[in-house]
């Protein structure tokens, strides 16, 4: 990818950026780094050519296999929730998707793990970490219903699939004082819950945030 195309020259201008970044600002988005990232982070390369031209638009959009890459604002609010305690090492996402949630994170935390259980879409995703060079994102094809035990504990985990109840797993692998982000509920709508590791117990506070739109988390991959 040259860097032209990196850019988005022409359908999605630096102005286009501009208004989406102002739009997150309107709805309370206040973290000036992560404002700053989503200013410089090209989304459009994160969909289908078809759909580019839409991708600085405050809206989720399909990434096929039924799966969306959410809104922006919604990007933005659960990392504003994660990053809320300050600066994190290690965190852990669940559906990597097309990795644009990944990306925003890399350019904020030291190192991003992710997990996705649809190869064709983990595969795109990868490709496209290494266009940009992101080097601390680590990804892999699995089912994150069990969070990814290899690297815990994390300082955070978010979700980006909408599981029914909050899974075990992935409150055992938080680190002291870690933070779960993460939708709950099944349906159209879910609650966007906040867990807290209160300190190293294993009792944990929790705040449900607002309403949001996810797609459902769900068991085993799909090759
Ligand atoms: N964070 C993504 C959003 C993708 S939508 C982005 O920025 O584009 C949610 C993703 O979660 C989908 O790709 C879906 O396949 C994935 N998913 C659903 N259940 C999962 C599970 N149990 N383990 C891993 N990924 C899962």
């Amino acid at each position: 990818m040259n860097s032209i195309e990196l850019a988005g020259i022409g359908m999605t201008s630096q102005r286009t950026r501009e208004r989406l970044i102002q739009r997150l600002r309107d709805q309370g988005i206040t973290n000036q780094r992560i404002l700053d990232v989503f200013r410089i982070t090209p989304r459009h390369i994160f969909l289908d050519e078809a759909l580019s031209h839409r991708a600085y638009e405050d809206t989720a959009l399909p990434i096929g296999f039924s799966q969306t890459l959410s809104q922006p604002y919604i990007v933005a609010r659960m990392t504003e929730i994660l990053l809320a305690g300050g600066p994190l090492k290690k965190v852990l996402e669940i559906g990597t998707g097309s990795g644009f949630q990944a990306t925003i994170l890399a350019q904020l935390v030291e190192q991003v793990y992710s997990v996705e259980r649809i190869e064709p879409l983990l595969i795109k995703a990868k490709e496209r970490f290494r266009k940009l060079a992101l080097r601390n994102i680590t990804a892999e094809l699995s089912d994150g219903s069990f969070g990814w035990q290899k690297h815990a504990p994390y300082d955070g985990i978010i979700t980006t699939a909408a599981p029914h109840a909050i899974p075990d797993g992935l409150l055992h692998q938080l680190a002291p004082n870690g933070i779960l982000v993460i939708p709950v509920g099944d349906g159209d709508q879910q609650d966007l819950r906040v867990v807290r590791r209160i300190d190293d117990t294993s009792e944990f506070e929790e705040e449900v945030v607002e309403k949001v739109k996810f797609v459902p988390l769900l068991g085993g991959i799909s090759r």
